[in-house]
């Protein structure tokens, strides 16, 4: 496809650290979305797993892989994703967002949120990435509206990705869901299904107030995992066409529904 193209936004969920070097049904589905994505020049990825108090970009030329995660196979921890920064990005996005007092940071680099997904999309890391995170004090309002900021940056080639779980109740996932054989709870098809609906109505009024529904608080008992689609869905507008590429539970609770907006 052209490349640098007005870019569509992508939402993905990336479950377990494991899809980073598992062959299944989930990395598949990453390796797959590259063919349905026009080639960007950037990305800027907002992952669950840099959510903090504030707003602040990578300001790194080589954003260090980073490993956040504990008790996971050695083989994991050797995996290096040496895609380039993009400073230059980063200081366009902290001047879009000044009214959030945006500014860069060395101290992140790409965590696994983004990484353990762009390897199989981009496994050539020949896109420059640039992380962006989660204000985890801003009220969710605020976090689609810092999405709507960031949508004109589509038209610069600049790849809007999130990266969370639409369904991310850990305990229940540990807990009962990795047993295998155990059906996907009600609560989590409820949940699920209420946000894709929401997604293909550009229902952003539901889409901010889901987290305080009944079956919001048991698919997020922590809002991190969320998040992500709300900045996400903040960049798309109500003409984008919704997709979902890759949709289905993993370990029976855990949504690893990805959507393309506009694609
Ligand atoms: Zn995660």
């Amino acid at each position: 496809m052209t490349p640098n193209a007005r870019q569509p936004v992508l939402f993905v969920g990336h479950g377990s650290p494991m899809n980073a070097i598992e062959d299944n049904a989930w990395s598949r589905g990453f390796r797959a979305l590259a063919a349905r994505l026009p080639r960007p020049r950037a990305i800027l990825a907002i992952s669950a797993h840099w959510w903090i108090d504030g707003t602040f970009l990578t300001g790194n030329e080589l954003p260090e892989t980073i490993h956040d995660f504990g008790g996971f196979p050695e083989e994991l921890y050797q995996i290096e994703y040496p895609a380039p920064g993009d400073v230059a990005l980063a200081e366009n996005v902290a001047a879009r967002l000044a009214d959030r007092r945006a500014s860069l940071r060395l101290d992140w680099g790409l965590d696994h949120g983004t990484w353990s997904v762009l390897r199989h999309v981009y496994p050539e890391h020949d896109v420059p990435v640039v992380q962006l995170s989660i204000d985890r004090r801003l009220p969710p309002a605020d976090q689609f509206a810092i999405g709507q900021a960031l949508a004109p940056l589509r038209d610069e080639g600049v790849l809007i990705f999130g990266t969370g779980n639409i369904v991310h109740n850990l305990s229940h996932a540990l807990g009962v869901g990795w047993r295998g054989g155990t059906p996907t709870p009600p609560w989590a098809a409820a949940f699920d299904a209420d946000v894709a609906r929401a997604l293909e109505q550009h229902d952003a009024a539901f889409l901010v107030r889901a987290l305080s529904t009944a079956d919001g608080r048991m698919a997020h008992p922590t809002p991190d995992h969320y998040q992500p689609l709300l900045y996400a869905f903040g960049a798309a507008d109500d003409r984008d066409a919704v997709q979902f590429p890759i949709a289905g539970f993993a370990y029976s609770s855990l949504s690893m529904r990805a959507a393309i907006f506009g694609g």
